[in-house]
């Protein structure tokens, strides 16, 4: 579904993703783990074209994401061009980009009513079923500033499926979390993955890779270190550097 080739970015003078290969199939639950700095979040960005990526190449369904390739050459795409590759990605990071002067049910109907142009009603009867799927259809018409961090976390992924992704790019969705409130944000992953959900997941959830994910990808340096399914990426690490960075979580 999502074919990662040869990926590389650069910051300046110092290269971040040094040839990242992966693929993300349909309904896999991908989870990226590895040291702060190693490129997750960057790789995560890449593929959403949050970042521009510098060489290599990122399909998703066989479309190449931020370039067009015409006779051969390479161009950057145009914003909308750039808008319309990613439209089938739902966004969830660390801290929850909600609009503070906007109710839930504002924040998770926004998108519906400026990209979809959908009408006030239709809107949010989508709105209602989403904050009802991750639990907070109670709360629809209270402001993000009266929600605890654990529901905030939770409208954010409501008005990420709200717009009908194909594919949930999650970066570090639970470490802002005091820890209580991690775990209601987890069952609601939990949840999504059931339901066949194509999800990247980068955590430091050590619990959720291992109990949820099919796919655990260990990054360091801007590598991939190591990658399989987490049973084995857990109890029988190849590397070193996943032998120690296992080690700080236990
Ligand atoms: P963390 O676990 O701390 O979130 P990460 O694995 O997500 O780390 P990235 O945020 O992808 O790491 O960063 C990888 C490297 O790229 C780091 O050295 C970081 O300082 C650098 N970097 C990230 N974003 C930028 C930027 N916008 N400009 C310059 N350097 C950047
Ligand atoms: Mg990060």
């Amino acid at each position: 579904m999502i074919e990662i080739r040869n990926l590389r970015k650069r910051f300046g003078t110092i290269e971040v993703l040094k040839g990242i290969d992966l693929a993300i199939h349909r309904s896999e639950v991908l989870c990226v783990i590895g040291p702060s700095g190693s490129g997750k979040s960057t790789l995560l960005r890449s593929i959403a074209f949050l970042e521009a990526y510098d060489e290599g190449s990122v399909t998703f369904e066989d479309r190449l994401i931020g370039y067009r390739e015409e006779n051969g050459r390479r161009r950057r795409a145009g914003e909308r061009e750039i808008n319309a590759d990613r439209s089938g990605f739902g966004m969830v990071f660390q801290h929850f980009h909600l609009w503070p002067h906007m109710s839930v049910m504002e924040n998770v109907t926004e998108a519906l009513r400026v990209v979809k142009a959908l009408g006030r009603a239709e809107a949010e009867q989508i709105g209602r079923e989403m904050l009802d799927k991750v639990g907070i259809a109670a709360h629809a018409a209270k402001y993000p500033e009266q929600l605890s961090g654990g529901q905030k976390q939770r409208v954010a992924i409501a008005r990420a499926l709200a717009m009908k992704p194909r594919v949930m790019l999650f970066d570090e969705p639970t470490s802002a979390l005091d820890p209580e409130l991690v775990g209601e944000v987890l069952a609601v992953m939990k949840q999504l993955a059931q339901e066949g959900m194509t999800m990247m997941v980068v955590t430091h959830e050590m619990g959720f890779a291992a109990h949820v994910a099919d796919t655990v990808v260990f990054m360091d340096q801007g590598r991939i270190v190591e990658k399989g399914d987490p049973g084995a990426t857990f109890a029988d690490p190849k590397s070193n550097r996943l032998k120690q960075f296992l080690n700080t979580w236990r």
